[in-house]
């Protein structure tokens, strides 16, 4: 995940919850068609959000090994990098950067670890 595609998604959700709030509170005691209205100007820029940060995706991957190359524990090496579940080859693809720790997500059989300073494989 880059960090635009994360501002955008937060951004995202924080306008579809404000579009819902809104939309519902047009429905209460008193119809209100103004925050009606709002509430689906909301949604709506909520969704372009999410339309965008999909969009920023396919940029992702240069920044990701930009980052993977600087963060990950030297003695981690990738030439001979296995599942530690099913032994499946890993690459430098399967890690994601999760709170400044490297975590596998193994595509074989769908485990997700974390990498430790002293890997077993
Ligand atoms: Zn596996």
């Amino acid at each position: 995940m880059t960090a635009g595609r994360i501002i955008s998604y937060v951004g995202a959700a924080f306008f579809l919850i404000f579009g819902f709030l809104f939309i519902l509170a047009a429905f209460g005691e008193q119809f209100n068609s103004g925050w009606l209205i709002v509430g689906f100007i909301l949604a709506a820029i909520g969704f372009g959000l999410i339309f965008l940060g999909g969009r920023l995706k396919k940029t992702a991957p240069a920044d990701q090994s930009v980052t993977l190359n600087i963060d990950l524990p030297a003695n981690v090496e990738f030439d001979s990098f296995k599942c530690q579940n099913c032994g499946g080859a890993l690459s430098t693809d399967n890690v994601e950067m999760v709170a400044g720790a490297p975590v596998v997500e193994c595509p074989y059989c769908g485990t997700s670890y974390q990498l430790t300073e002293d890997p077993k494989w």
